[in-house]
């Protein structure tokens, strides 16, 4: 059994509330939400951070995984934003690489 919380829900070891999966990706909402859509994507793969990421081609999946999740959640059009925490100055707590897509309000740039 892995360690890594985030490879635990991918496998469904460990309940969220997932919103849509592919054989590289699950989508699940935030435990913490901080707008009204905040969903984080991740690969199946266990990567700890973008800074470790040599498969370019999961990066860019991700990134249209998100996207696609994004029109799925009805605010494609209203605006959304991607977010990938990295290391410590970016907050990062939880090391397996992730997305977070928020939306559902106006947020505020530049983030803090
Ligand atoms: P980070 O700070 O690493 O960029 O983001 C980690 C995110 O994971 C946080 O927004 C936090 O609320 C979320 N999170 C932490 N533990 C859990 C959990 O057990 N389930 C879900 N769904 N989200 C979690
Ligand atoms: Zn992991």
């Amino acid at each position: 059994m892995s360690s890594c919380l985030f490879c635990r829900i991918a496998s469904h070891e460990i309940p969220a509330i997932i919103v849509a999966e592919t054989d590289d990706f699950v989508a699940f909402r935030d435990i913490d939400p901080k707008a009204p859509t905040h969903i984080l994507a991740i690969p199946r793969a266990h990567v700890e951070s973008l800074n470790q990421a040599t498969d370019l081609a999961m990066v860019g999946g991700l990134v249209g995984f998100v996207r696609d999740v994004a029109k799925q959640e009805g605010v494609d059009s209203s605006g959304w934003r991607l977010v990938v925490n990295t290391n410590a100055d970016a907050g990062q707590t939880v090391f397996h690489v992730h997305a977070h897509l928020l939306g559902g309000r106006s947020l505020n740039w530049p983030p803090g």
